[in-house]
């Protein structure tokens, strides 16, 4: 297998991977809380763990990529009091919380599908997993590390930390967190504001709720990834990935909850990726910034100069590494759409470019500096610089100022195909497809291909017909000395 080194968050350093068992690499994600439309934010980690699932495969590594769907348990302010954020939807919508995660399911995964993000092995829903969820806070009872209060489960933070660190993963400690966390109401539950809900009763007027051994209720938002992967992957698996913004307290309480129930935590490699600014400045609904995936594509957001295809966006998404802030600006996205334009006609040119009797460049060169790249910690910007100095080498070749044996010529194809379109997982937006094949470019070989006939034969007639039928298609011709070369324009 071949080499990765990878950033643990939990550890602060770079380590080199090594599966507890490389026949089966097991990856944990936390997906989307299914109730608005995918946006700018979702783009960013289902591209970067994407990259990750793509580059381990073409490792050879057989992966089992599990991404949740939050469809119950997810509160307003990601807190342990307010209503459920599907469920308060979908009494705006008056439909069913389920109609609501459905619908939103399937707007997410449109947008990835446009985004060349390839769908997990499974994608589990909270919702369907109330036992697992049940099964491990009792686990975590029996351990003594939770308490009942009023109906309601609690994870006692202060009793774990005595056995345990909490606040391993975000480097933060019972003190600060005490320090920050606001005082209790008295109205709470809670025996400390720090403690965290992995069951809660609910109040009459809450619908979406289940029987528990302890009330009619519903389970705690951090729970449902802790029950999941376990399920999936193991009591241990590999990577355990997700935003930034989830390290605390989300993935923080997964860590405390997965310690308490099986005395270990699940994940070797904690993976996140970081956040997406707009214009420097955070994204949020209330600073009217907020830019679903939708709106970038079709260009309706006053914040937008123009729209932007899906490939644009990954492609911006992986120039920058996926542990750097993104700034999100017309300008970056301009010109990230005319950084992918001048690769993909490299990529149709390499196709065109004849060999010759030798090679005046080293091709291994790049398959080299790609693999370097990626396997250090998935330097997805390195990769793309590597694929433009060899950009500007093929279209020098194509002016005759480069030459590659056939066998090189072979390689290098080898080498550019596997980098952008498998493991950077772009695609030619611009090449028609048909079924997933590119017809277009055959068919117009075969009409231009006619057409030296007719030229050869003297048939001008013929000749200018088909050359003013393809332009007026929107499909340039130039002739060469040796033949023709055509684009879409
Ligand atoms: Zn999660």
């Amino acid at each position: 297998m071949g080499k990765l080194v990878l950033y643990n968050t939990l550890t602060r350093r770079k380590e080199t991977f090594e599966p507890i068992n490389p026949e089966h690499v097991g990856m944990y994600v936390c997906g989307p809380t299914v109730y608005g439309d995918p946006h700018l934010g979702h783009a960013r980690p289902a591209v970067t763990f994407d990259l990750l699932f793509r580059y381990l495969e073409s490792l050879g590594y057989k992966v089992r990529y599990v991404r949740n769907i939050t469809d119950v348990g997810h509160l307003e302010q990601d807190a342990d009091d307010g209503e459920d954020k599907i469920a308060k939807k979908a009494r705006l919508e008056q439909l069913e919380p389920m109609e609501i995660a459905h619908y939103y399911t399937e707007r997410y995964h449109d947008a990835m599908r446009e985004l060349g993000v390839k769908s997990p092995s499974i994608e589990p829903h909270a919702s369907g997993h109330i036992i697992e969820q049940i099964e491990m806070v009792k686990r975590i009872l029996n351990a003594g590390y939770a308490y009942e209060s009023n109906g309601s489960i609690y994870f006692d933070v202060e009793r774990y930390n005595r056995d345990f660190r909490y606040g391993r993963l975000s480097g933060r400690n019972l003190d600060d967190i005490v320090t920050n966390t606001r005082e209790l109401d008295g109205q709470s539950d809670k025996r400390h504001s720090y403690d965290f809900a992995l069951w809660k009763k609910a109040s009459p007027e809450h619908i979406m709720r289940w029987p528990s051994p302890w009330s009619d209720g519903f389970p705690g938002w951090h729970m449902e990834c802790s029950a999941m992967s376990t399920k999936y992957l193991g009591e241990q698996f590999d990577i355990h990935g997700g935003g930034m913004d989830l390290m605390f307290p989300h993935h923080e309480c997964e860590i405390a909850q997965s310690t308490a129930a099986l005395g270990k935590d699940s994940a070797r490699y904690w993976v996140h990726n970081n956040m997406i600014t707009i214009n420097g400045q955070k994204m949020g609904k209330s600073l009217g910034n907020f830019i679903t995936l939708e709106q970038l594509f079709t260009g309706s957001h006053a914040i937008l100069e123009q729209a932007y295809t899906p490939m644009t966006i990954r492609f911006f998404v992986l120039q920058a590494h996926y542990r750097s802030t993104l700034d999100f600006s017309n300008e970056a996205l301009q010109a990230a759409e005319k950084g992918l334009d001048r690769l993909m006609k490299a990529v149709e040119t390499l196709g065109k470019l004849k060999a010759a009797d030798k090679s005046t460049a080293d091709v291994s060169e790049l398959s080299r500096r790609c693999a370097d790249a990626m396997a250090d910690d998935l330097n997805s910007p390195m990769v793309i610089s590597a694929l433009f100095d060899w950009v500007r080498i093929i279209n020098q070749a194509a002016e005759g100022q480069q030459s590659f044996t056939a066998e090189d010529l072979e390689a290098l194809k080898s080498t550019v195909n596997s980098y952008v379109f498998d493991i950077l997982g772009l695609r030619n937006e611009k090449a028609a497809e048909v079924g997933g094949k590119d017809m277009v470019s055959p068919l117009v070989d075969m009409l231009l291909n006619m057409r030296m006939e007719a030229k050869a034969n003297k048939d001008w007639a013929t000749s200018d017909k088909i050359r003013d039928n393809l332009t007026a298609i929107g499909i340039r011709v130039k002739d060469r000395k040796d033949g023709f070369d055509w684009e879409i324009e």
